[in-house]
């Protein structure tokens, strides 16, 4: 029998570092040379049409067709003078991944030619027959029509010799069937909102929008030994593996020097993101070993989103090129850390300010205090929801396994700023301090120091970090699409916004003075936020307890989190500020129950082919050449010295025997599980099932699986190790 662990073995052990090609040593010579950017568009279109997308890009306004047709012809213009023959519309439906369905530039042109054209109508609205994209019976099939528009805020680019360009994916009856649409929605009634609190402080402001840098995990692993693991190729994580003598223990790979393979992987990574205009700038070795970490600097948030998803895909095809894979699993291994995305956000306004950094004045400075303190009072009223928007079958095996933050959400703001909310929350009300002289009061605010900026006081254990000058959200899974955390964020925010407004303006309709009302507010906030709070060790067991008595909710599962998807107040939340309707929040909960269902459902079906195809044949094998040894040994033995030295071995052959069994039984009884759950009609009920009756099989099965890994001759194991799959030669 070939053993394919032994081969793949030996590939790895010839690879050769892939040079890379270097476009020019200066990355400024060709960053976003392929992206259709400002300057591309000014240089391609008329004055009017250039003003026109402005314009939708600023104010959301609509484009005209006469206009739409000139951007179109320029864009084909341009996407030709890069080489590119086709195009496509690039969009996120609810399978997480990215679109794509491509035309060529061609129409026939009579006399057997063709002419290579590309229309406004083209540009704005496609139909894809997209019949099959998980809709949440939003879209039954025979009315399969779903439509992708064009999102002309962030840029066309071109990939692959296809022009791509961003749009959002709905329903013929106006629902959203993708990640986008409520992103955008979302960032629309964040802006309103913002700027009326804005207001109250600064006339000059008069848009505000969300910032994010996000912070990418990944594993690299040899493509030889991941088409080796059946369980990489289709569940993209192990579903057996005894842990490795060494592997993170020693701490010796965070932050080390990145192998050649790596680094040349990297930095051709980097050219590729540079060339699509994704501003890549950090990289590192992370915690386990073939773990590592990249992020660009921070962008306007739909764009950054779109150039996460981008990068993923270019993961993906860059990694093929250097003999890797790379896994995108928040747990591809067990026993090793998982893989997150660090979502940095923050609040950007027009005048060129970060709402979340300190002012220099007092009244800058009650700024600052005011949109921190709604920000913790919007997670605080939603944490349940902020907790089911990172909520997936992978990264439910990293919340709380002690790498992650816990699958409790609360919020960590370092202890100057507790300092400074605590001695506000007992300050008497500013009218009272300087006899009513309130604008002189607000310099009684404390003051927020500048040391804060640079503050090297990191709880590295909380999901939702003030890290200075933006909220760290620590808690999204590193297969994730970004824009869902991002849209609750952005939609709880503005929920808040306006609530924090309406209270302020009653205030003043009474006649109190805005700096007097706005403290007020802010007080009562701090008091009633506080819960959310917590500075110390989030992966310890008596926060868990703490949080328990302070109401804060503690979904470990999947099925149990996403539930805040479709309770009263998050429908109510989230139609106030028309970002999703009921009908699609609905859809939504079904969908991510559904795909629940399937990957558990695979990781099942994938654990007993593997224990009844591999793992047990390979134990049988093990275990008739012991039988046979003993066998032989009693042939040469007088039968005392036979008794003595066979104990051993009997022992061996029944421990085997012992584990076989078990891992039958485990299968079957997890079959019949399966069964059973398959039969439930009602998604919740099934993903319930599969959750609490399946799943917990896995665990029961791998023990002995991965007791066996230990006991069976190394030269008779089928899958690769994870000694192996972990370090690069
Ligand atoms: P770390 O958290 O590892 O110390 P940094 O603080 O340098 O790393 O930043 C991590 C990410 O946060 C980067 O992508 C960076 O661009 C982003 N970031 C910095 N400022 C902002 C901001 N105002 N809004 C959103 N993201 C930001
Ligand atoms: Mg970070």
């Amino acid at each position: 029998m070939k053993n394919f662990r032994f081969t793949a073995l030996s590939q790895t052990l010839d690879r050769q570092v892939v040079p890379v090609a270097y476009p020019s040593n200066k990355i400024s010579d060709y960053f976003g040379s392929m992206v259709f950017n400002q300057t591309m568009m000014r240089e391609y279109l008329t004055k009017e049409a250039y003003k026109s997308v402005e314009m939708a890009i600023e104010k959301g306004t609509k484009i005209e067709r006469k206009v739409a047709d000139q951007v179109a012809s320029a864009m084909k213009a341009w996407a030709m003078s890069k080489g590119a023959t086709h195009y496509t519309h690039w969009f996120h439906p609810l399978t997480g991944s990215t679109a794509e369905k491509h035309d060529a530039f061609i129409n026939p042109a009579g006399g057997g030619k063709a002419l290579e054209e590309f229309q406004g109508n083209e540009l704005i609205q496609q139909e894809p027959d997209a019949s099959s994209f998980p809709s949440g019976g939003l879209r039954n099939t025979f009315e399969a029509r779903g439509y992708t528009a064009w999102d002309p805020s962030s840029p066309a680019f071109i990939m692959e010799s296809t022009l791509c360009i961003p749009t959002i994916f709905v329903s013929y009856t106006g629902e959203s069937l993708d990640y986008k649409t409520p992103l955008l929605r979302s960032m629309d009634a964040l802006d309103k909102a913002s700027v009326k609190v804005c207001q109250l402080f600064d006339k000059q402001i008069t848009k505000v929008y969300p910032t994010l840098g996000w912070e990418q995990e990944y594993f690299l692993v040899d493509s030889a030994l991941f088409a080796a693991r059946p369980d990489l190729v289709l569940a993209g994580k192990t579903v057996f593996g005894h842990a490795s003598a060494k592997d993170q223990q020693l701490h010796d790979h965070y932050f080390g020097t990145i192998h050649s393979r790596a680094r040349a992987f990297m930095r051709d990574l980097e050219i590729e993101s540079h060339i699509l205009g994704i501003p890549l700038k950090t990289r590192h070795n992370e915690v386990a070993p073939s773990q590592f970490e990249c992020a660009p600097v921070y962008e306007e948030a739909n764009v950054a989103v779109d150039h996460n998803q981008l990068l993923m895909h270019l993961l993906d095809t860059v990694s093929r090129k250097h003999h890797f894979k790379v896994l995108l699993h928040e747990k591809p291994y067990a026993v090793v850390n998982g893989s997150g995305k660090h979502n940095n956000w923050s609040l950007a306004t027009n005048t060129g300010v970060n709402l979340l950094t300190p002012g220099k004045t007092p009244l800058e400075n009650l700024r600052f205090i005011a949109i921190l303190v709604n920000i913790l009072k919007a997670l605080h009223t939603h944490e349940e929801l902020v907790r089911a928007s990172v909520a997936s079958a992978g990264n439910d095996l990293r919340l709380g396994a002690n790498e992650a933050p816990p699958a409790i959400i609360s919020a960590f703001i370092g202890e100057q700023l507790t300092r400074t909310l605590d001695e506000i929350e007992q300050m008497p009300a500013l009218a009272n301090i300087n006899n009513g002289l309130s604008k002189g009061a607000l310099g009684n605010i404390p003051k927020i120091p500048e040391i804060l900026l640079d503050n090297t006081d990191r709880n590295r254990t909380s999901p939702f970090a003030f890290t200075g000058n933006k909220f760290e959200f620590r808690a999204v899974g590193s297969l994730a699409n970004s824009a869902k955390p991002m849209f609750v964020l952005n939609t709880i925010v503005a929920d808040q916004f306006n609530e924090f407004y309406e209270e302020v303006k009653k205030q003043i309709d009474q006649n109190i003075k805005r700096e007097d009302a706005i403290f007020e507010v802010i007080k009562s906030y701090i008091k009633s936020s506080k819960a959310i709070r917590f500075e110390g060790n989030s992966y310890s067991e008596e926060w868990k307890e703490e949080a328990k008595k302070r109401g804060l909710s503690n979904n470990a599962n999947t099925p149990d989190a996403i539930k805040a998807f479709v309770s009263e107040k998050v429908v109510s939340l989230f139609e106030r500020n028309q970002v999703l309707n009921k009908r699609e929040l609905e859809a939504r909960y079904e969908i991510k129950l559904d795909k629940y269902v399937r990957k558990i459902q695979i990781e099942s079906r994938l654990m007993g082919d593997l224990s009844i195809n591999h793992i047990i044949p390979t134990a049988i094998k093990y275990q008739n050449t012991l039988i046979e040894n003993a066998r032989g040994l009693k042939d040469v033995l007088d039968s005392k010295t036979y008794v003595k030295l066979s104990r051993n071995q009997v022992h061996n052959i029944k421990e085997i025997s012992e584990h076989i069994s078990l891992i039958r039984q485990y299968v079957e009884e997890m079959t019949d599980e399966r069964k059973t759950a398959n039969k439930l009609e009602q998604c919740d009920a099934q993903a319930q099932s599969y959750c609490y009756k399946v799943k917990p099989y896995f665990e029961k099965i791998r023990y002995h699986v991965d007791k066996l890994e230990m006991l069976i001759d190394d030269s008779l194991w089928p899958l690769p190790k994870y000694r192996e799959l972990l370090f690069m030669k």
